[in-house]
């Protein structure tokens, strides 16, 4: 009675999905499994958050917003970029999203066309190749390696420009690498995408989770080019109330907005409510990143130690929450070393398929410091015998 659109079918059946119903699958037999692929904050939302989300539901503030967000969210958000990022958007060159993630759909849905090339620093987050094929474009990958900390070449990517490229994809602090990229790469790139007519669609989603690194934000350098991604899921541990924003140009923006327009209208109005706050009351705010920052700082430390004391090799990231860990000792295949892990140390990780990541797993630090050492001394035993 169906066919399934070519789109639908074109999308990359996730190699994770094999890996997590298989842990689940473990956990449902009552086995023990400690989950190492999660991608949110173990922390709950801060309390003034929620507050602020209670409040703005007794107050009924439960309708339709505008498309692109209620006009105080809209300006909390320029001020922010302004405060922290040295970024200078007017609140109608902002917009609000159901999440970091739609905000990228609306971007390359708003900016590309079938056949236009996207350049994106690999390994990469699964949703940036895919998302840009299901506009026609074509994705292009810029390898970065293990041993440079998974850095950005400018020369790599420049190399990499045809008279096709139309975008550069940047995520720093990255998922799944934790690769910071310094100013003098940014202002690089930057230089490339005005010399070349490039757009470049910056995810600054963990801009804050950053240990002994300067997180910067390219627009600084070309704001004409730059569309700035962010929002409130990793920062503000509100990954399930869906709040993404981007500030770009206005033309851009206003693109984003008239598709926005025509398919989720506007973000949840309660939980616009809630990321005001975020933004409204950022002391308070800044003191529950400080927490948490400094938690992920201490088990980065441990988790990277840890594997490479068991001949794991894994570079020292300086962002986010995520280490990719080489699983050569385990299985010269990676998927077969995370099935391996999970089976045999029962130990959820995330092979580094299909992020571009062959012979790596990636395993996320958003636990407790005791998963962390539980997760060390099964993986002993795995390696060890
Ligand atoms: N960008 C990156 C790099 C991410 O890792 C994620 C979530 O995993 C997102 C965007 C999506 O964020 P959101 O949950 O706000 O859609």
């Amino acid at each position: 009675p169906f066919r399934l659109s070519q789109k639908s079918l074109s999308l990359k059946p996730s190699s994770t999905v094999a890996v997590s119903s298989r842990a689940l699958e473990l956990q449902r037999q009552g086995i023990d499994v400690i989950s190492m692929s999660v991608g949110e904050p173990d922390f709950d939302t801060p309390p003034h958050v929620k507050a602020a989300g209670i409040a703005a539901i007794e107050h009924g503030r439960t309708k339709y917003t505008a498309v692109s967000g209620i006009p105080e969210l809209r300006e909390a958000i320029s001020a922010k970029f302004a405060r922290e990022n040295g970024l200078h958007h007017a609140p109608d060159a902002v917009t609000v999203t159901s999440g970091g993630k739609q905000a990228l759909f609306n971007a390359f849905f708003a900016l590309l066309n079938p056949g236009d090339e996207v350049l994106i620093p690999a390994p990469y987050w699964v949703s940036y190749p895919e998302m840009v094929a299901l506009t026609g474009a074509v994705p292009v990958a810029v390898p970065t390696t293990p041993e440079s900390g998974f850095q950005l070449d400018p020369d790599v990517l420049e190399a990499l420009v045809t008279p096709r490229t139309r975008m550069i994809v940047l995520n720093s602090p990255g998922n799944p690498t934790g690769a910071v990229f310094p100013q003098d790469v940014l202002a690089a790139v930057a230089a490339i995408a005005q010399r070349r007519g490039l757009m470049i669609v910056t995810d600054e989603m963990y801009e804050h989770l950053v240990y002994g690194a300067e997180q910067v934000s390219i627009g600084t350098f070309a704001p004409e080019h730059t569309l700035t991604v962010n929002g409130a899921s990793k920062a503000y541990a509100m990954t399930g109330w869906r709040i993404g924003y981007a500030g770009g140009p206005k033309a851009v923006i206003a693109a984003m907005n008239a598709i926005q327009s025509q398919s989720t209208s506007n973000a949840s109005s309660v939980s616009q409510y809630a990321a005001l706050a975020a933004l409204e009351q950022h002391e308070e705010t800044a003191r529950f990143i400080e927490m948490a920052r400094s938690a992920y700082h201490e088990r980065r430390d441990v988790i990277v130690a840890g594997l490479n004391a068991l001949g794991l090799p894994t570079p020292t990231p300086h962002g986010a929450f995520y280490v990719m860990a080489n699983t050569d000792r385990v299985h010269p295949d990676e998927l077969e070393a995370a099935r391996r892990i999970l089976d045999e140390a029962r130990v959820a990780v995330v092979p580094g398929t299909d992020f571009a990541a062959p012979g790596q797993v990636r395993l996320s630090y958003a636990t407790s410091l005791e998963n962390i050492h539980e997760v060390l001394a099964r993986l002993g035993q795995l390696v060890e015998g």
